[in-house]
């Protein structure tokens, strides 16, 4: 049972309804979109076997992991997800909602890019949905997306900096719009990973 795996690393979470709580980021390989403003590096990738990868991250005293990518669920199966949970982890993914989450993930953070009105056919039910906003652009009515606890907007950033044009326009569209919630990278506001 291999993944391949471009980077582990164990930060905060940075950004959602679980900012600033401690987490093993597994980031992996490929993704299916190639968004304009994608600023993550999810090219590369070492085959790690989910012994490998547990023995990498068994050194964290957290036993939250975030699955990211690039889009995980292009590897990411039940299986796999089976064997961190019999360890304790608890388990995160970030998705961009184009292909259905493997049932054994406990939290679904679901990003949307594109073709918003298929998601719920594909995941019904999202812990969150984050929708990444550059100013000017039409927000859909929040009817559109999948049922879920959290709907944030997140101003897309200008790579590790705040673009304070698509903050405000997410601000103002909140405060019409309360069912939704400002979110931001706060990871790259402190200058962490
Ligand atoms: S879905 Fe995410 S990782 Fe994939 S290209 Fe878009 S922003 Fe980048």
């Amino acid at each position: 049972m291999k993944l391949t795996v471009n980077e582990i690393f164990y930060s905060l979470q940075g950004e959602g309804g679980r900012a600033g709580e401690a987490s093993i980021f597994i980031r992996l390989a490929m993704c299916n979109l190639t968004c304009s403003f994608c600023d993550t590096d999810f090219a590369g990738g070492e085959e790690m076997s989910v012994d490998e990868i547990l023995k990498i991250i068994s050194v964290y005293p957290c036993k939250w992991i975030i699955w990211t990518g690039g889009e995980p669920t292009i590897q990411l199966k039940n299986k796999h997800l089976a064997v961190f949970r019999e360890r304790g982890y608890k388990q995160a993914i970030e998705t961009n909602g184009t292909r259905r989450a493997p049932s054994l993930i406990d939290y679904i953070a679901c990003s949307p890019k594109q073709d918003y009105g298929a998601i719920k056919k594909r995941i019904p039910f999202a812990n969150e949905i984050r929708l990444p906003v550059q100013a000017g652009e039409p927000i859909p009515d929040i009817s559109l997306f999948p049922e879920a606890d959290n709907y944030f907007l997140s101003p897309v950033f200008d790579a590790d900096k705040i673009n304070f044009e698509n903050a405000a326009y997410c601000a103002e569209f909140v405060k019409k719009h309360p069912q939704w919630r400002l979110s931001l990278q706060t990871h790259k506001l402190i200058r962490i990973k």
